[in-house]
């Protein structure tokens, strides 16, 4: 399949809400290429992230641009139309050079039978016992399993197809990293059906860079990850070997890698997800978002001042609105309504007890995640105060920076792609 542009091994999603930290996001890609591991920043921003704020991609890609000058970086960039369907794809033709494909919604949606069997037919190498090179194990499969897989997955893959051929139409083959995105449903993909499912995408003739699976356990919004460690770790170099086996077998692009959207801070998985990647000589794409809008309220914080009053009033109103600002994000936040502080109450905090209670440390026993949780859904607030939110940021900007930076390196970056 033809390549064009392409994603290097190391990548790093970084959402930039409020489109304000991209320099201090960069800054965090650099401290990595001074201890010689290019890792390489994608800024995403999804389509629902633009709807609550009411921001336009272009100004993602503007923001971008901006900080690659400003620091001087020489390496590639991206711009990630983050989650699009062929509904939402418009606006983010012009300023994005990556795709995630969404076809979560599709999932489960029954495919032509005709193209069911027409998929099992072609695919002899997928019943019976299947060998992957670099795998202890084998996966037993037959041909009723391998269309049921098709039938749940197909039409979603045919709608990535859709979407693929749109963007190419648009922008033209290789102008672009294409990523189908599959975290956003209920149940995760085993390994066996994400070699079934790339084999569907080699079909359809997608140059698939990165795919972004379900993953086993939970990936909370800004929160470490809740599961079981050894099976993630187990599954995760799983998916390794079937990528490793299709990009050989299908012919998928070389540089296929998984992309995780983890939700940040998936702290307790860095170590697994380092350990599979350097094994197989793999790449790994990591998506980060909110904890960056998670900093910017650290930094506020942290400035003491009108900055801490900004982030009380951003708690006391995500408060106040916690059942609208959490409905979107039902799938991905697990929040203790009786964990939250009354606002009153934080109306009292000082500058060090906020920052505790939201700083991801868990070694910290103020540390509240249903107080981060809630904050991290509540950037629709911060989005309302207007020019007044973004003034604070930028009378704050060194400290707010210093926040955004150390956690997107120490906390991020260092784990996974430098593995210390
Ligand atoms: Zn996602």
């Amino acid at each position: 399949m033809s390549e064009g542009m392409k994603l290097p091994r190391f990548s790093v999603g970084v959402g930039d809400r409020f489109g304000h930290q991209a320099k201090a996001q960069l800054a965090a890609c650099i401290l990595a290429a001074k201890q010689g591991v290019d890792v390489i920043p994608v800024w995403n921003k999804s389509n629902r992230e633009h709807m609550i704020i009411g921001s336009e991609p272009s100004k993602t890609r503007e923001a971008a641009d901006a900080a690659v000058k400003a620091l001087g970086w020489t390496r590639p960039y991206f711009v990630d139309a983050d989650h699009i369907n062929l509904k939402t794809v418009d606006r983010f033709l012009a300023p994005c050079d990556f795709f995630t494909l969404d076809v979560a919604e599709q999932i489960g949606q029954a495919a032509k039978p005709e193209d069911v069997a027409a998929f099992v037919s072609r695919h002899p190498e997928l019943v019976g016992t299947v060998t992957i090179p670099r795998l202890d194990a084998t996966f037993k499969t037959d041909e009723a399993f391998v269309g049921g897989v098709a039938n749940k997955f197909l039409a979603a893959v045919q709608h990535a197809g859709a979407i693929y051929r749109l963007l190419v139409e648009k922008k033209g083959a290789g102008r672009f990293v294409p990523e189908i995105s599959m975290d956003e449903t209920d149940l995760p993909q085993t390994p066996i059906e994400l070699l079934i499912i790339l084999a569907m995408i080699a079909d359809e003739k997608i140059p698939i860079q990165t795919i972004a699976p379900k993953f086993t356990g939970r990936f909370n919004k800004g929160v470490d990850y809740v599961g079981d460690v050894a099976q993630f770790a187990k599954e995760f170099n799983e998916d390794l070997a079937a990528i490793a086996f299709a990009v050989e077998r299908y012919g998928l692009p070389e540089n296929l890698k998984l992309s995780v959207h983890s939700g940040s801070d998936k702290f307790s998985i860095y170590q697994a997800i380092h350990e599979a990647v350097e094994r197989f000589g793999a790449g790994v794409h990591l998506k980060t978002a909110g904890t960056t809008w998670l900093e910017e309220l650290i930094g506020l914080a942290e400035a003491d001042g009108a900055g801490l009053a900004i982030a009380k009033e951003v708690y006391a109103e995500a408060y106040a609105h916690s059942k609208e600002l959490c409905a979107p994000y039902a799938t991905v936040i697990d929040i203790d309504a009786t964990k939250l502080p009354l606002p009153k109450d934080v109306d009292g905090w000082t500058s060090a007890q906020f920052t505790s209670a939201l700083r991801h440390d868990q070694e910290n026993p103020e540390y509240n995640q249903s107080f981060r949780q809630l904050l991290h859904v509540g950037f629709k607030v911060a989005a309302k105060m207007g020019p007044r939110y973004l003034q604070a940021l930028e009378a704050n900007e060194a400290i707010v920076a210093r926040n955004v930076t150390s956690n997107l390196f120490d906390r991020h970056i260092k784990p996974v792609f430098l593995g210390r």
